[in-house]
């Protein structure tokens, strides 16, 4: 059988895609391929849980316009599929003068973003959260918190009704692009498709180039840390509160995030990762570290980030560190209130030049669509990115089958 789709990766955003690409085309013939057992196995399931409003991303980009039409689309998503999300607001934080003039940059992206927000100074912050210290906040309403995995089976759901499979524990080992189809190989098993698009997260520089496709990416694991406060400080804040970040290093600066379940966690920071797959601490893979490690571009971001990246892994190493980053904001916090919880693990694409790549990167074939870096806030923009290569590849069809 030569299936009109197969999709690479059970994470939401290959979730996402297939759940566009037939809800575009019903009744086409469709494969989902994961090679773990589960769906959601990854950065999917390792993430804060945040809806995001879109604040930090430049006017314009793909980032702020996915953002913004992705938090809609989720909170749509979850009403029609019964799926609890809790819209209690991001509070940031601005603890000195610097932050605070940096909050006022952040002001003027939220108009450019059109994002609703409401400024407060010290006093009014206090009120509204009398455990948080600042000279001032920015709060975005809009920003809600829900359990992606929970997004990700209700997608499958949808998947699977609409005639598609979803088949776990195939991991692709080849990939092969002819005029016609794509031959997609796993354990001795073969399956052909008109279309392929892969969505395969910490994976995707593998999986591009196991496929024959030129690019210059690497990817490099980054581990975002949690810990979870006890029960007892389950209602130390009302809202998500964060820091201001550093425009150059928008992804840094730990959060207090409540969780769907009522908890609270304190993370993610971002430490260099020794594994790709590997959540415990310390986790090691000789492979993963000898494909960044030769990579002269990862040499090239470490030595212009050296600063930030040591004060990263020392505070991963010692918990007080991490403590004192959280106290800035939040000085009640004691050392006893930090009990580690499960890791997260960032693809980073990383170029031979050294740039980091912060947005949203597909590179094409004639018949393969990959996405070679979904970050943050790929959970909250899923939707709309699916919705985008779905247009992309059902349209591409139309094309190509138009010329034949
Ligand atoms: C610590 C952390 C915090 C974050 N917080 C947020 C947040 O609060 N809000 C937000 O919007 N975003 C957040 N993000 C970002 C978001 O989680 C990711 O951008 C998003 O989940 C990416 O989804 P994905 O489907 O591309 O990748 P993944 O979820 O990693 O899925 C890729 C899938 O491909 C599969 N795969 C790989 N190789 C193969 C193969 N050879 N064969 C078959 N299958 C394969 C993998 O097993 C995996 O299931 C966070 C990320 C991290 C790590």
């Amino acid at each position: 059988m030569v299936y009109d789709y197969c999709v690479i990766g059970g994470g939401i955003v290959g979730l996402a895609t297939a759940m566009k690409l037939l809800e575009l085309q019903p009744g086409a013939s469709l494969l989902l391929l994961e090679k773990e057992s589960g769906l959601a196995r990854h950065q999917t399931g390792h993430n804060s849980g945040v809806i995001h409003a879109g604040i930090y991303y430049a006017p314009g980009s793909l980032k702020a316009d996915f953002c913004r039409r992705g938090a809609k689309a989720t909170k749509a998503f979850c009403d029609k599929h019964g799926i609890p999300y809790l819209t209690c607001g991001k509070l940031l934080v601005a603890t000195n003068d610097l932050e605070l003039d940096r909050m006022g940059g952040l002001v003027e992206r939220a108009k450019l973003n059109q994002i609703e927000f409401e400024l407060m100074d010290g006093a009014e912050l206090k009120r509204r959260e009398p455990n948080i210290y600042g000279l001032g906040g920015l709060l975005l309403h809009e920003t809600g918190v829900v359990d992606y995995k929970r997004v990700c089976e209700s997608m499958a759901s949808e998947i699977r009704d609409a005639g598609a499979h979803i088949e776990m524990n195939v991991k692709v080992t080849a990939i092969r692009e002819t005029e016609s189809s794509v031959i997609v190989t796993s354990s001795g098993n073969e399956w052909q498709a008109k279309r392929l698009i892969v969505c395969a997260g910490l994976q995707s520089d593998r999986l591009a180039k196991m496929a024959g496709v030129q690019s210059d990416l690497q990817i490099v694991p980054f581990r975002g840390e949690y810990f979870r406060l006890p029960p007892s400080k389950d209602k130390i804040v009302q809202h998500l509160i964060y820091p201001i970040p550093d425009p150059a290093l928008p992804f840094l600066g730990v959060h207090l995030t409540r969780t769907s379940d009522g908890g609270v966690t304190v993370g993610p920071n971002a430490v260099l990762g020794f594994a790709r797959e590997g959540y415990p601490k310390y986790s090691f893979n000789l492979r993963d570290v000898m494909e960044y490690a030769t990579f002269p571009g990862f040499w090239i971001t470490i030595g212009r980030n050296l600063k930030s990246g040591i004060k990263e892994m020392r505070n991963s190493m010692f918990k007080s560190g991490y403590l004192q980053e959280c106290r800035k904001y939040c000085p009640s916090l004691e050392l006893d209130d930090l009990t580690p919880c499960e890791a997260g693990i960032r693809a980073q694409a990383v170029k031979k030049d050294g740039t980091l790549v912060h947005d949203f990167l597909f590179l094409e074939t004639a018949r393969m669509l990959h996405v070679c870096n979904a970050p943050s806030p790929a959970a909250t923009s899923a939707i709309p990115i699916g919705e985008m290569i779905a247009k992309k590849v059902v349209g591409g069809r139309r094309t190509s089958e138009a010329k034949v």
